[in-house]
């Protein structure tokens, strides 16, 4: 399977979707879970953050499997993008899937494929593959130091490099100079080419971040004649879809670049998962749980909660996170009303997380992380009047602005964009309030 292409198809379809909150780098939280004002693109709403950032610690912990979040809050006010920071705080492997219900409602799939693709596109399987080393390669080194005098192994200690040398040279001598300079599992060394000198620079974990690890790693485990396997492992992420897809006879792996993927047949599920699962058991991949994200899930129907309510127990759940902005509402498929129109048998496993209106301050702070995201340089006076519009009509709303009124400040020639920009894009492009006093003021030009 060649799964660079796969690489790029998902990485394709996830920047379309989430354009809209690509200043978002995560919850913004410190260790402990508490919200910073501002931090990963993340503004204000802070509750909700918090709360966000508590169930991923569960559910790395393996405490959620068969519930889930259901975000409710007004409209603007960052149901998707606290879903996005979610996905972002488990790195960058993990897959992240935001569809709104009402995508499900087809005529090419039934409804149940629909939400089975949903879920399969948001379980990542992280398969290993041995490879040669290249010369120039960034590569990690794992020893593990012997513990004093016994000979027991007590842990893995992890080196950077690009040269080749390094790895291949100096063999017994470094693992003669970890144990002399106590260095022990998890800390960072350097290491002088010359002496062979290796000098401790701290703890991994603060370091790890900027290691990539789709260049693999090699183990350089200690053995009588300290001899370094020239060999390291390459790690690949595909999506369980992506494999269903590939093994389709129907579709073929075409149908990744149109998305037109049809109905696939359960027997290729089923053998897809037993593969993973022997693969798992070989210890040639891991499942990575993603974050399914259904917005407006109030348009959902009885069947579809019902399918969501079985789903959920499947022990590859991903994370599921829904939003609405419904109160008391009426399920649909059925008469009944409930809280934010979900059956309470599905409300009874969920945890709700809700989101409050902005302040000013805040949108202005959100208007202007999205004015550096864009590379927009926007005059304090035209940054307050857009926090204004974002005010009285939506923040989307504003933050659409931003980029047209870019546009009309570069046709002038400025360098910023000022009142006169946002004023003129206010006038060109309506907002959802304006539009309706439009529509209501000359009803009779229209057709109904
Ligand atoms: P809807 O109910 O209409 O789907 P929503 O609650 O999902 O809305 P978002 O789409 O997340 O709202 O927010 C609108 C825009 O504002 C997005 O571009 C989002 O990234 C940005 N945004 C919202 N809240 C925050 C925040 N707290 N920090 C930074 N950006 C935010």
């Amino acid at each position: 399977m060649d799964s660079k292409v796969l690489t790029e198809v998902r990485d394709t379809t996830r920047i379309e979707r989430v354009s809209a909150h690509s200043h978002i780098r995560g919850l913004g939280l410190s260790d402990e879970l508490e919200p910073r004002e501002t931090s990963q693109g993340m503004v204000g709403q802070k509750k909700a953050r918090r709360g966000a950032g508590v169930m991923l610690q569960m559910a790395k912990t393996g405490r959620i499997a068969g519930r889930a979040v259901l975000i409710a809050g007004q409209p603007g006010t960052g149901k998707t993008a606290i879903a996005m920071g979610m996905a972002q705080s488990l790195g960058k492997d993990t897959p992240f899937t935001a569809m709104g219900a009402s995508e499900i409602f087809s005529h090419d799939m039934s409804k149940t494929e629909a939400l089975t693709q949903a879920f399969r596109k948001s379980i990542g399987v992280r398969i290993k593959e041995e490879a040669e080393i290249l010369e120039g390669e960034v590569v990690e080194i794992e020893v593990e130091r012997p513990a004093t005098g016994s000979g027991q192994k007590i842990g893995k200690l992890t080196i950077k490099t690009t040269d080749m040398e390094t790895v291949y040279d100096l063999g017994q001598k470094m693992i003669e100079q970890i144990t002399k300079e106590k260095i022990i599992a998890g800390d960072v060394v350097s290491i002088d080419k010359a002496s062979g000198r290796v000098s401790k620079l701290g703890r991994s974990f603060t370091r790890a971040r900027d290691f990539d690890a789709s260049s693999g790693s090699v183990r350089f485990v200690q053995c009588p004649e300290g001899e370094l396997e020239k060999r390291k492992e390459v790690v690949h992420t595909v999506t369980l879809h992506e494999i269903d897809v590939i093994n389709s006879r129907a579709q073929g792996y075409l149908a990744l670049f149109s998305g037109d993927t049809g109905e696939i047949t359960s027997e290729v599920r089923n053998q897809i998962n037993k593969k993973v699962a022997e693969w798992r058991e070989q210890g040639k991949a891991d499942i990575i749980p993603g974050v399914l994200f259904i917005d407006e899930v109030h348009m959902l129907d009885i069947e579809c909660f019902s399918f969501l309510n079985r789903a959920l127990e499947d022990e590859m759940a991903p994370i599921m996170v829904m939003a609405t902005n419904r109160g008391v509402t009426r399920i649909r498929g059925t008469d009944y009303k409930t809280a934010h129109g979900l059956p309470t048998d599905l409300l009874d496993r969920l945890i709700i997380i809700r989101t409050e209106p902005y302040t000013e301050d805040e949108l202005r702070l959100i208007l202007k992380t999205r004015c550096e995201e864009e590379d927009v340089n926007m005059e304090d006076m035209a940054l307050n009047v857009l926090t204004k519009i974002a005010n009285d009509s939506s923040l989307r709303y504003a933050i659409q602005l931003i980029t047209p009124a870019a546009l009309h400040a570069k046709r002038k020639k400025s360098k910023q964009v000022s009142v006169e920009d946002v004023r003129k894009c206010y006038g060109l492009f309506m907002d959802e309030k304006r539009s309706t006093e439009y529509l209501k003021e000359y009803e009779e030009h229209f057709l109904y």
